[in-house]
Formats: structure tokens, sequence, C-alpha cells
């Protein structure tokens, strides 16, 4: 059974040979001796690219895929996964958050379940920050209300996937992917395997907020058509207001019971609040719009510089 472990790296020069000694030992300790590194390098400004190519050098089961500029994790991924030529693969940080020592209780997990897929379910998760396990878990909660397909909760894109996934995966040809999702609509026998989340080896992280929040909006458009129904839901919920404030300003007036010329305060709250339930279903409608743009391109999803150790 070969093995293809995907490491997606930006900028990553500070830990990355720690990456690569701690991998490599994990597969050289056990019974686990056929397999693949890819490591994609993501636009890397630092040395990342360099280091991986000495790596490289001493290794012919590392391989490089190095991308013209930086298109961000989920495509590193998505590519590494393309030219992956294992009959299982593992996709897995570069920072060492996810301990690599774990790969072949996962194996063994895989094999006896037969499963498809083995996702990793983080149990704890260290040195992380209030805000970010927050905020992910309302995003989780909130992406799994509007969304025919089941995302589990606390799971990442740590996990392993079988050749009949990889294959279905390579058949999906959306250009912004959110793999862990992707993943789970795809189905088959899919087990969860708990483990305790490390902290960073070192550096930074390298999804700051407007990352995080392009990642969360692909979640959320590419995987449910719900906020256009709330468009329409918020349409006729305004019509109705509309319909009883007509009535109210009729009868009010014609009847004398309200002075109708004060009326100001009404009017601005209605003009206010309709005008902000039409800015918000313009702006739904604007990113299923831009997404069919994005689609209808049809450009790449990524640009491969420099491809090292693939055979041709
Ligand atoms: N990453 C990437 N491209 C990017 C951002 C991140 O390939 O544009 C990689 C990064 O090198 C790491 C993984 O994606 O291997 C997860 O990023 P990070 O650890 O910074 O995210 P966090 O764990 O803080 O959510
Ligand atoms: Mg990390």
């Amino acid at each position: 059974m070969l093995i293809s472990v995907i490491i997606p790296c930006y900028n990553e020069e500070e830990v990355i040979n720690a990456t690569y000694e701690r991998l490599k030992k994990v597969f050289s300790n056990s019974k686990l001796n056929n397999y693949e590194f890819i490591f994609i390098n993501d636009g890397s400004k630092d040395k990342t690219l360099e280091l991986l190519t000495q790596i490289s050098q001493k290794d012919k089961n590392a391989k490089v895929i190095s991308f013209s500029r930086n298109f961000g994790h989920q495509c590193a991924v998505s590519a590494g996964i393309n030219e992956c030529n294992g009959d299982v693969a593992i996709i897995i940080d570069a920072d060492l958050q996810d301990p690599p020592e774990l790969i072949p209780e996962i194996i063994t997990l895989y094999e006896k379940e037969k499963a498809n897929v083995i996702y990793c379910v983080r149990k704890e998760r260290k040195g992380e920050t209030f805000f970010k396990k927050f905020t992910a878990e309302m995003f989780y909660k909130f992406l799994n209300m509007l969304s025919e397909v089941n995302i589990p909760l606390n799971t990442g894109d740590f996990r392993l996937i079988d050749k009949n996934v990889i294959e279905t995966f390579k058949k999906m040809p959306e250009r912004n992917k959110f793999i862990r999702g992707m993943i789970s609509w795809i189905g088959f026998k899919q087990i969860p395997f708990y483990y305790v989340r490390d902290p960073r080896l070192a550096g930074e992280t390298k999804y700051p907020l407007k990352k995080m929040l392009k990642f969360a909006f692909t979640g959320i458009f590419y995987f449910s058509k719900k906020p256009l129904k709330l468009a329409i839901n918020l349409g006729f919920i305004s019509i109705l207001v509309g319909i009883f404030l007509s009535l109210y300003a009729l009868i009010g007036h014609f009847s004398g019971i309200i002075p109708t010329v004060p009326g100001w305060a009404s009017i601005m709250i209605t003009v206010i609040f309709f005008g902000g339930i039409q800015l918000l279903t313009i702006g739904v409608l604007g990113e299923y719009i831009g997404n069919i743009f994005d689609e209808v391109k049809k450009r790449p999803e990524y640009i491969i510089e420099k491809k090292i150790n693939f055979e041709e």
C-alpha cells in the first residue's frame, strides 16, 4: 500500500525541517515503508522552497510542488490530492499541530474499519486563541444548520482518504474548494479518530482573519442555497409589514385617528429597515453571482511553477 502524505506549506521555514524529520521518523520506525511526501509550496516568500529543495535532493520520496504564487491552503491541498499516487492519502498541516506520530494509529484504524475516510477530531486544541475556537464552533454549527451535508465539528483537513475518495474528489471541478465539506459530501464510510491538537511548533498562523472569512464564505455559499431562500423569506416578511403599515397609514389618515404630518420617524424607520433588507439580499445574490463568475471563467485552480521528484 502506497501512502501519500500531503503537506501544504506557506512561509514555514521555521518548522519545515522539523516536520520532515518527524514524518521521516514515523515512516522509518514502522512497517510503513512505501510512502511519498508531497510538499506543496504555496508561493512562500521565505526560504521554504529552498529548504524543501534540499530535502528533496536527499530523499527521493520527498516530492515538491511549487506554485507560482500564494493560492491558499485549500488550493495547495487540492494540488496534493490531484498529484498523489497513493492508495491512501493523508493530509496534514506543516506546522506540526497535527502530530505525525498518529499516522500509524490512523492507518491501523483505517484497516480495521475498512473505512474510506478517517477524519481526525480535535478533543483538545492547545495553544489556540479563544477567539479562533469560538468563531470556529459558531461557524460549523451555522454551516450545519444551513447545508444538507453534515460537516463534523472540531475537524480540520487532517484526515486519511482512500483511492475511492481521491478519484471522486478529482472529478469535482469547482474552483473554490472547501475540502472538508466536499469530503463529507462524497460519503462512503467515514470514521472519526480523536486526538489532541498541539500548538504550532514555531512561527505565526498563516490564516489571518481575511483568509478565514474567505474560507468561511466558500463553505456557506458552496454548500447551501438557504441564503437565497432567506432573501425570499425576508422579501415576504417585508411585504407583509409593508401591507400592514399601509393599512395603518390609510386608515389612520382617513379616520383622523393619527395625525399624518408628524410621520417622520415612521418613514425613516421603514426606509432604513427596507433599505437594509434590500442591501442584504442583493449582497447574498452578489455572492452567488461572484461564485458563478469564478466557475464559468474556468481558470485553473492554481499554477504549478515547478515539480521535483515526480516522474514525467
Ligand atoms: N497554508 C498554505 N497556504 C496559505 C495559508 C496556510 O498552504 O495561504 C498552510 C500552512 O503552511 C499550514 C496549513 O496551511 O501548513 C495551516 O495553516 P496554519 O497552521 O497557519 O493555520 P491554523 O492552524 O492557524 O488555522
Ligand atoms: Mg496551524
